[in-house]
């Protein structure tokens, strides 16, 4: 039995099932385990605490499978927990309305590093942990038997697996893949995504319900949809009625999708504006132009994946916020998020708080916003709520 001890003390978030076990927590490994093996967790007395996944060069040594003693980690586990997860979506997402969205959202499902995510007929899979990386073959075969994918891609081109030890990987894990850009469809409009080439997993899932929220929000009012990517809040702003539409990316060719997709749903993508460029310098332009806006809509990149970036980042989402005020009409509002896991939402509230100060606006939350609901957040794991957004008023 290939077990960790922790260092006296340390057991207890695991106690509270919180799934991570740091490094500097853990006084011994015993039997050398290989990367993503299973490992028993004990405490210090020699009592069993969890049954997790060893990752011998991340920080985060361990993630936990399991707390029960009984438990066996398996095929029949994995395919248990993915069900679960399939069966929660089942209930939040209307398929009539909606045909892509979060299937398992790693931590707060179970499976610890373990993103995946089904567009329409296609599933795109993400591994970010030595755990998931050990079982990568039966989840796929559980992914096949349980939800007969047209094919699974895999994305796991993202920075953190240097973090677990691993290369950078993509390619098709199952079937055959669909030209792209696919199309898909939410909230009732119809969106193209590019599994392979667009961003994330191709589509920012997370905002579907606040692009909705923004829907019912946007009639008779000029917008900027800032950061647009492939249009997602531009082209649910316009299906509310928005009386007019400008959207600034600095990538042509996500410009370039959101404009197909305005067109896939009888819009005119040249009835509105659009500006490649930098956010942070064409906001100064605008403002430069004496122009306004009733809603503004700012949607920014990860600026801080981590605390240690957090101090950087903040001067950066100031920055957008004090424009983004310093822009609007009176009794105009601001959508303004982070999707920063390094930043939470008292210290982005503190922020975007500083930002009115300076643009000398009286503003207040009137919703707070977070990811949609097939992206949960275990109550235990707090790590998991990574996008924060507030709806502020300013005064008239
Ligand atoms: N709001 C989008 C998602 C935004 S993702 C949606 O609902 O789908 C972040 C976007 O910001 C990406 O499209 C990226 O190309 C763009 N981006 C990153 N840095 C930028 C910058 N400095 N100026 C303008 N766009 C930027």
């Amino acid at each position: 039995m290939k077990k960790l001890i922790l260092k006296k003390g340390r057991e207890k978030a695991i106690l509270r099932r919180h799934p991570w076990i740091f490094s500097g927590a853990i006084q011994s490994v015993q039997g050398q385990p290989t990367p993503g093996e299973t490992v028993a967790v004990h405490q210090s007395d020699g009592l069993f605490l969890a049954w997790a996944a060893y990752s011998p060069t991340s920080q985060i040594r361990a993630r936990i499978w399991s707390w029960d003693p009984e438990g066996e980690i398996n095929q029949d586990f994995l395919s248990d927990r993915i069900q679960q997860a399939i069966t929660l979506r089942r209930t939040w997402i209307d398929p009539s309305l909606t045909t892509a969205c979060r299937l398992i959202h790693a931590e707060s499902d179970g499976v610890p590093g373990l993103i995946v995510d089904k567009y329409h007929h296609s599933l795109v899979m993400q591994v970010l942990s030595a755990g998931v990386e050990r079982w990568r073959d039966e989840i796929v075969n559980i992914l096949v038997e349980t939800l007969s994918p047209d094919c699974i891609y895999e994305r796991s081109d993202v920075a953190v697996r240097q973090l677990e030890g691993f290369q950078a990987r993509t390619g098709i894990l199952y079937g055959s893949l669909p030209g792209q850009p696919i199309t898909i469809t939410e909230n009732g409009h119809r969106l193209q995504v590019d599994l392979v080439g667009g961003q994330k997993t191709g589509h920012y899932l997370d905002q579907r319900d606040n692009r909705r929220f923004c829907q019912q929000m946007s009639a008779g009012k000029s917008v900027l949809d800032c950061f647009s990517y492939t249009g997602g809040f531009t082209l649910h702003a316009l299906a509310g009625g928005a009386s007019s539409l400008l959207a600034i990316d600095s990538s042509e060719a996500a410009h370039h999708i959101a404009k197909a997709n305005l067109g896939l749903n009888q819009m005119a993508s040249d009835s509105y504006d659009w500006i490649t460029g930098d956010v942070f310098n064409e906001l100064r332009l605008l403002r430069d132009q004496g122009k306004s806006f009733d809603l503004i809509i700012l949607d920014p990149p990860k600026f801080a994946p981590t605390a240690n970036q957090a101090q950087k980042a903040a001067r950066g989402y100031k920055d957008i916020n004090l424009y983004g005020f310093k822009l609007l009409n009176p009794g105009g509002v601001l959508m303004t998020f982070s999707c920063s896991g390094g930043i939470d939402a008292g210290f982005f509230q503190k922020i975007v708080a500083d930002a009115a100060l300076d643009a000398e606006v009286e503003a207040k939350i009137l919703y707070r916003l977070g990811q949609a609901p097939d992206h949960p957040t275990h109550l235990a794991f707090p790590e998991g709520a990574y996008l924060k957004g507030f709806v502020i008023g300013i005064e008239g």
